[in-house]
């Protein structure tokens, strides 16, 4: 960990964490700003269908569809204002996936879609703009009626809320809190567990969601004390911050810690995690080198702060 002063340790700089785009809330009440920019041809859309952005065809690694809107755009699908750019509006269509081959969209793509985490290669601006709109979509697509009285919701405000038709009542986008940590003991090994349903010798931090009434440290020493049965210490310095990363798969925020063990004992719970290991650098090393091990992706959290213990970047 590095420092910035005072022996504070500066975040984890993490992929879709980096954005460069101007958000421009204030212009999301603006009425007919949708229809305003749609029709002008400066606007960049991204296509959306299902949580999959369209990408363009050309050598090297898919990009991202980002072309002004046409004629042939759907009108069935939700338009979300993501912000400006270059002094260009920089617009989303959602439309939901009808199950339905996939084919060419109407600018310029090959009729390919992609995830977000298939996609390796893309610049700030737009692994930015596509983890907001993934994320803003999978929210309106789970809401299309209101959870307190069931009656339809329109949206509004360029996306960025919903309204009640009955009520009159507003839904904001929702964000669940996850925490992930690099558990790490007295000897310096990391703590990884595996989790039932991964591929066999998966192996990443552990993880779970905030439960209600909780704060962060305290989800942390208990997930890990759930799941492998380690005690992680109450200090003040047993439970540090290192960084957050939307994980829009459909909704989590996860906030990564270091923590400490005070208690190694390993007792999984054999329902979420089936096995958890203590590894040292030289042992987790050789593991990934001979393929009995496999590392949670190169955009995810987990293996930047797997990546951090080890004080190096892993193969694999
Ligand atoms: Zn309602």
């Amino acid at each position: 960990m590095s420092d910035y002063g005072q022996g504070v340790p500066s975040p984890l700089d993490l992929p879709f964490m980096r954005s460069v785009h101007d958000r421009a809330a204030h212009r999301r009440a603006e009425a007919g700003l949708v229809d305003r920019l749609r029709d002008d041809p400066a606007t960049r859309v991204l296509r959306l269908r299902g949580g999959r952005v369209e990408v363009a065809a050309q050598a090297g690694p898919p990009r991202p569809v980002l072309a002004p809107a046409t004629s042939e755009d759907a009108d069935g699908g939700t338009w979300l204002f993501l912000g400006e750019h270059d002094g260009a509006a920089l617009l989303a269509l959602a439309v939901p996936d009808d199950g339905a081959p996939d084919a060419p969209g109407a600018a310029g793509g090959d009729g390919r879609w992609a995830g977000l985490r298939e996609l390796a290669g893309l610049d700030d601006l737009e692994q930015g703009l596509l983890v907001e709109a993934v994320a803003l979509a999978q929210w309106h697509s789970a809401h299309a009626r209101c959870p307190r009285c069931g009656a339809p919701t329109e949206v509004r405000h360029a996306g960025w809320t919903r309204v009640c038709t009955r009520e009159d009542r507003e839904l904001y986008p929702r964000t669940d809190p996850a925490v992930i940590m690099a558990v790490v003991d007295d000897a310096d090994r990391i703590l990884l567990g595996h989790a039932a349903h991964w591929p066999a010798g998966r192996f990443s931090t552990l993880a779970g969601f905030v439960e209600p009434g909780e704060g962060l440290e305290q989800a942390v020493r208990r997930e890990v004390a759930e799941e492998t049965g380690v005690v992680v210490g109450t200090r003040p310095d047993d439970v540090v911050y290192r960084g957050s990363q939307a994980w829009p798969f459909p909704a989590s925020l996860m906030i990564g810690f270091r923590a400490r063990a005070v208690a190694t004992a390993v007792r999984v719970d054999d329902d979420e995690i089936t096995e958890a290991r203590w590894f040292t650098r030289a042992a987790l090393l050789a593991a990934v080198g001979s393929g009995e091990v496999g590392l949670p992706g190169r955009q995810s959290i987990a293996r930047a702060l797997v990546e951090e213990w080890y004080g190096a970047e892993l193969p694999g």
